[in-house]
């Protein structure tokens, strides 16, 4: 399955810590992320992750790219809902494309873990 990891600023720690958490599961999917939130998790995990721009950049529409294609499978991706974001754009039409193609989103901590532990359990698999 294809997962993308996404963190704005302020949720960086908690990504990466969801990610150490799940590290083994999470290794056993081929995964995406923005530029810095991918920079942090693999320099703290060790997992292999590709990244694309930073989201600010473009990042958030490159993984919004490869959703409307059908090439994403599941999306973690902590939003900071109290800090204004320059590219909410990008962010809204990449949580759009997610309802659009039906593709599990995690905006915070406690739906990531559920997302995260039904993968563990083979409750929820996909492609
Ligand atoms: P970043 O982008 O991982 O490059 O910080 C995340 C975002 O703000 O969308």
């Amino acid at each position: 399955m294809k997962i993308a990891l996404i963190a704005h600023d302020k949720k960086k720690t908690d990504i990466i810590e969801i990610a150490k958490k799940y590290k083994d599961v999470l290794a056993a999917h081929e995964l995406y992320a923005t530029g810095t939130t991918g920079t942090l998790i693999m320099g703290e995990t060790g997992l292999s992750i590709h990244r694309m721009k930073s989201g600010p950049m473009g990042g958030d529409q490159q993984i919004g790219a490869m959703l409307a294609n059908g090439e994403l499978h599941l999306i973690i991706f902590l939003r900071d809902p109290l800090t204004a974001q320059p590219h909410e754009p990008d962010v809204s039409a990449l949580l759009r494309l997610c309802d659009v193609q039906s593709i599990p989103l995690a905006t915070n901590v406690s739906s990531a873990v559920i997302m995260l532990e039904s993968l563990q359990n083979g409750i929820y698999f996909n492609a």
